[in-house]
């Protein structure tokens, strides 16, 4: 059981809160203009035009693939402020602190466990794919 994210004030909590809808919304209508233009390409019929379309498509499912994984980490935030958990770290449950959520909204982590998680990730090849697969593969071969 976490410990309640008490140390943010329900007015901080709120700002936060306000911050993480629009990120939702900005992604939500960025989704929607991309996909207008997916219609859109879908006249082109010249077939000179292909490389350059499938070019632009790969380029387009980079980008939805990232905002969709931010919209997740959006979602997942909003969801935490609802139980009363946002705001503590995933790892060790201390406090993330307000200014760091401030400049990062969807920070899991706190400082410590970050840094941690990237000296690992620069010094474990195998830490970079997934954390728990990571530690079984590391245990493993050692
Ligand atoms: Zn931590």
């Amino acid at each position: 059981m976490k410990r309640e994210n008490a140390y943010l004030t329900d007015k901080q909590i709120a700002v936060l809160k306000d911050q993480l809808l629009s990120e939702k919304e900005r992604i939500s209508n960025k989704k929607l203009e991309q996909e207008k233009y997916q219609l859109d390409k879908n006249e082109l019929s010249d077939p000179l035009d292909e490389a350059s379309v499938n070019t632009q498509t790969s380029h387009d499912i980079r980008f939805i693939n990232r905002e969709n994984f931010f919209l997740k980490k959006v979602n997942k935030s909003l969801e935490a402020i609802t139980r009363g958990t946002y705001g503590l770290c995933d790892e060790c449950d201390s406090e993330i602190g307000y200014e760091r959520l401030n400049a990062r909204l969807t920070a899991e982590l706190c400082i410590a466990c970050k840094e941690e998680a990237e000296h690992l990730e620069n010094n474990n090849f195998y830490d970079k794919k997934s954390k728990s697969l990571g530690r079984a593969l590391h245990d493993a071969i050692r």
